[in-house]
């Protein structure tokens, strides 16, 4: 029986995660459960999983929280708070498999202490290996970690690469990665009609239902940025071995381009539990929840090309792998900031890739050398970003 820690337990992946979770309880015994403020929810999960620990980050809702366990029929769980406690669940000795999937930068530190403590480590937060790629990977080879990814993309290239493949290796026979994008809810939009999306509007994704962050950045084609940097990273690719391709069915969940070429592609119903499943089994295979592919309800595959002038958050993260060193990091921190404001009605859809570009611009590239560098920098683009915020908003 493995042990899990689940950070993020309330959000998107992480019910995702303890859905299949459940239907495995002779192999997973649930550990450690998180959540920012959520505390319903993550009640509700306590008493369904029977934790022994349960972090609050938020420490007034932690409060609140604790009162309720020690009223409830759980209340031998421990509940913690604060950030630290992220981190002190992650690498408990009885946790064998941590899923990192907070949202953002605020997952680096936790994943982070997964990785270095050994244990394995399915990876959604891809914000923190786009700020930390290296130092990351680093963590991992040195702890002898397993890293196993579980964005959808990514988790396909994994399966497409050859046997006993493991992530950032080279795989020196694969010559190209196809990433493809659903394209979002604007992809056939006119372009001077972008101006004025609404938040609602760039939530509703027409494939996959997520968290609002990783909407928006469907929506703007960030995430297919963000998945690039994250392919390299993970792949040991130079950018222009990665093509985006856009292919509205999501049917195909990327695919990989042989010296010889074989083009091997993973398909599958848009059903985030099959690659949480087959992180969560690997090397075996086992029951995800998710509804077979049935193929013949799949009358057409289209393949397209990105547009840049449509989607610039595509070209800014081209830009930032290109330049290196700390702008990958300036390029997240300066979205996660642009990509909030326009969830709080500050700025419009079309000013997102605005804010990031000028953060990027007035921002001095470092080498990427510590985590103390990431961070600084990380927390200096926020306070840029929020300037050139309030002045557009002005
Ligand atoms: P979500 O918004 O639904 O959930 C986020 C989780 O992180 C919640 O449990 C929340 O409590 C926690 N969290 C948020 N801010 C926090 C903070 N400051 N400190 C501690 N915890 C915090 O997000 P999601 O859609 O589940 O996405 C999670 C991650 O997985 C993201 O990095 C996203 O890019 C990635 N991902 C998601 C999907 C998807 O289908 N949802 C697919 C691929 C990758
Ligand atoms: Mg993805």
């Amino acid at each position: 029986m493995k042990g899990i820690c689940i950070l993020g337990a309330t959000g998107s992946i992480g019910v995702s995660t303890l859905d299949v979770v459940a239907r495995h309880p002779h192999l997973y015994k649930v550990v450690a459960l998180t959540a920012n403020n959520n505390i319903d929810l993550l009640f509700e999960q306590c008493l369904q999983h029977r934790p022994e620990f349960a972090v609050v980050v938020d420490e007034g809702k932690a409060l609140s929280f604790r009162e309720k366990i020690s009223n409830s029929p759980v209340s031998d769980i421990t509940v913690l708070s604060g950030h630290a406690a992220l981190e002190q669940v992650s690498i408990l000795d009885q946790v064998d498999s941590v899923m990192a999937a907070i949202v953002g930068a605020a997952g680096l530190l936790p994943s982070l202490a997964a990785a270095k403590a050994g244990k394995t480590v399915l990876l959604a937060n891809k914000e923190a290996l786009v700020m930390s790629g290296d130092i990351f990977m680093q963590a991992v080879k040195q702890s002898g970690a397993q890293l196993l990814p579980i964005d959808s993309e990514h988790n396909a290239i994994f399966q497409c690469m050859p046997g006993g493949y493991i992530a950032g290796d080279t795989a020196e026979q694969a010559r190209r990665i196809l990433l493809t994008a659903s394209g979002g809810p604007f992809r056939r939009m006119p372009i001077a009609d972008m101006t004025h999306v609404t938040p609602a509007q760039a939530v509703a994704h027409p494939n996959w239902d997520m968290g609002k962050k990783i909407s928006v950045d469907s929506a703007t084609m960030m995430n297919k940025g963000l998945e690039m940097i994250e392919a390299c990273i993970l792949f040991n690719m130079k950018p222009e071995q990665i093509q985006v391709v856009i292919h509205p069915q999501s049917v195909i969940h990327s695919m990989v381009d042989y010296v010889d070429g074989t083009v091997l592609a993973q398909m599958g119903n848009p059903d985030m539990r099959i690659p949480i499943a087959h992180a969560l089994a690997w090397p075996e295979r086992f029951d995800s929840g998710a509804e077979p592919l049935n193929i013949f309800n799949v009358r057409q595959m289209d393949f397209e090309e990105p547009n840049l002038e449509r989607f610039p958050c595509l070209r800014l993260a081209y830009k930032a792998i290109a330049a290196g060193g700390t702008l990958p990091t300036v390029l997240n921190a300066a979205n996660e900031i642009a990509v909030d404001a326009f969830l709080n009605e500050r700025i419009r859809f079309t000013d997102i890739p605005v804010v990031i570009e000028r953060c990027m611009d007035s921002t001095e590239v470092k080498k990427a050398e510590s985590l103390e560098i990431i961070l600084d920098v990380d927390k200096n683009a926020r306070i840029l970003s929020k300037e050139i915020i309030a002045e557009l908003s002005n």
